[in-house]
């Protein structure tokens, strides 16, 4: 029988509800556990792959080509396990699902309301995952704020469960803030109050608080919070700021989160608690031997969020490395022929990262330009790659007009060009070249050697890809295509010959890395960023001597 946390949250947005979440679905796996978690979103997007990543971060893919939200990315990189379509729910699609039942008559004769055929709904989906999987337990974490209007038919939909299931095989986690006032000097219990007010509203009484906090709680807010909110007094849980998000399932752990879910859903683990490798990669996060600098040229530099997956892979890689990897966005709009020697010299390494559009595009070339000619370690992500090999043809082939026909639909060199089963598409949502391909690697590449294998899968989200009909003229003059897709031919990966490290990917790496499996790509470019490094400080060492 599984059984069901439900996560929600109160007071204000950006608690950290998904890395609660997964912090305390590690615990539980950590015991013996099957978990799964999954996201329900209030917005009506059908998936956020329509969204601007300035309005809600990375857009999170997963194997079977799902659009999803970026905390699905925390639940894997913490528990190690695969998410799918069904683990990210939002508004749009319920409703999307309930009215293309009412157009196909399947509510004939019924009026179509929010209760019961959007809560049913709703219920369906939550419930679906463990109709699927042989789990457990399944943690839900409710997007939003108890309070906003979007959130109500989920919050009743819970409500529902609750009483469905009884208090035994499901609980409710609310996650609050504590604010500290400095001119009061005290912590403030009453916007939490007020929030659970809220949630007793809706018929929900939380079963645990878990409170953010900037100040140790002391013993008598716990208690104030435990009568006012109507929990345990062991059943408030104090998360204190955390120095890295992968200190918080031990900071979880020291609270006996773990201990009091299981108790109250009358659970055993299958095993003592085993974090022996968490705690191992937690030491070696903590206690580097070396530091780089790698230089993170992108567009959506304002909000990191919006490269979550490849700043957490860089913490993964690092581990592996026994590295500090400090990544520096650069906004590539700031970036030009004319300054970019001057800011990529400094750096023991380049990124480009995904993205689409044309804006800042002619910056990522300019900068993958210093990186090829003065060898320093290069890795091009998605559009990224794109640019590597629009920039070689430009400089190295002398196709001085070649561009992707995203950029430049009229190019006389469509060395990067829409897919053909593309061109026929005109919808948005969900219509990109998605989720898991199979890739052949090549005999003595770069990419080869890190996987330590011939034959990968890795996740996709694109629509423009490199045009076959250039690949004997770029082979020729020493890109060479390391990475074929098996099954239509498409190059997934290139690699320069006479270069230490210059790697380009059409495919996602950074949503595949883990904390138990970083990811080999990240962990070879660190690997190479880190040698270029020494060689670097090698050579200054000697000009100060002569
Ligand atoms: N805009 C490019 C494409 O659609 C790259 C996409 C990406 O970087 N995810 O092919």
């Amino acid at each position: 029988m599984t059984k069901y946390i439900f996560v929600t949250g109160g007071v204000t947005s950006s608690l950290g509800k998904g890395i609660i979440s997964a912090s305390l679905g590690k615990l539980l796996q950590a015991r013996g556990l099957k978990v799964s978690i999954q996201k329900f979103d209030p917005y009506i997007n059908v998936d956020p792959g329509t969204l601007n990543p300035y309005e809600h971060g990375e857009c999170y893919v997963t194997d079977d080509g799902a659009e999803t939200d970026l905390d699905l990315g925390h639940y894997e990189r913490f528990l190690n396990v695969p998410t799918s379509q069904a683990n990210n729910v939002t508004t749009g699609k319920i409703y999307q699902t309930v009215i293309n039942k009412e157009r196909a008559g399947d509510y004939l004769g019924k009026t179509v309301q929010v209760i019961p055929h959007i809560t049913d709904e709703i219920k369906r989906r939550m419930l679906l995952l463990g109709k699927t999987k042989e789990l457990d337990v399944i943690i839900t974490e409710l997007g939003g704020t108890v309070g906003d209007i979007e959130s109500l038919p989920y919050l009743e939909a819970v409500r529902q469960l609750r009483r469905d299931f009884g208090s035994e095989d499901c609980l409710t986690l609310h996650l609050t803030l504590i604010p500290y006032l400095s001119a009061a000097k005290e912590l403030k219990t009453k916007p939490t109050q007020h929030s659970v007010k809220e949630l007793l509203q809706t018929g929900i009484q939380p079963d645990i608080l878990v409170c953010r906090t900037e100040k140790p709680l002391s013993s008598e807010i716990r208690e104030k919070l435990a009568l006012f909110c109507n929990v345990k007094n062991d059943a408030v849980i104090e998360a204190l700021d955390a120095e890295t998000i992968y200190d918080v399932p031990l900071l979880m752990l020291r609270e006996k989160l773990d201990k009091i879910v299981l108790k109250r859903l009358k659970m055993k683990g299958k095993h003592p608690l085993d974090l022996i490798h968490w705690t191992e990669f937690i030491s070696k996060l903590k206690n580097p031997k070396y530091q780089i600098k790698i230089a993170l040229v992108g567009k959506y530099n304002e909000l990191p969020d919006a490269y979550k997956s490849i700043y957490e892979s860089f913490v993964h890689a690092g581990t592996v490395n026994h590295s500090r990897v400090l990544v520096e966005p650069i906004h590539s709009e700031t970036i030009h022929y004319g300054n970019a020697f001057n800011i990529i010299k400094d750096y023991d390494g380049l990124l480009v990262a995904p993205g689409f559009g044309e804006r800042g595009i002619e910056g990522k070339l300019a900068a993958i330009q210093i990186a090829r000619e003065e060898k320093i370690p290069f890795f091009g992500i998605c559009l990224g790659m794109q640019c590597a090999v629009v920039e070689f043809a430009r400089n190295v082939l002398g196709l001085k007009e070649a561009a992707s026909t995203e950029v430049n639909p009229e190019t006389k060199h469509p060395i990067i060009d829409l897919m053909p089963e593309q061109k026929k598409i005109t919808k948005k949502g969900g219509t990109m070249r998605l989720g898991s391909y199979t890739c052949k690697l090549l005999k003595g590449s770069i990419s080869r050697e890190a996987y330590n294998a011939s034959t990968i899968s890795e996740r996709h989200r694109h629509r423009y890809e490199f045009n076959n009909e250039y690949l004997d003229a770029i082979s020729h003059a020493g890109m060479i295509p390391t990475g074929i897709n098996p099954d239509n031919n498409l190059v997934e990966i290139i690699e320069l010959a006479n270069h230490p490290f210059f790697v380009g990917v059409q495919f996602h790496p950074e949503l595949k890395s883990t904390v138990e499996n970083p990811h080999p790509l990240f962990v070879s470019f660190v690997s190479a960023s880190l040698q270029y490094h020494f060689r670097k400080k090698d050579n200054e060492e000697k000009v100060t001597v002569t």
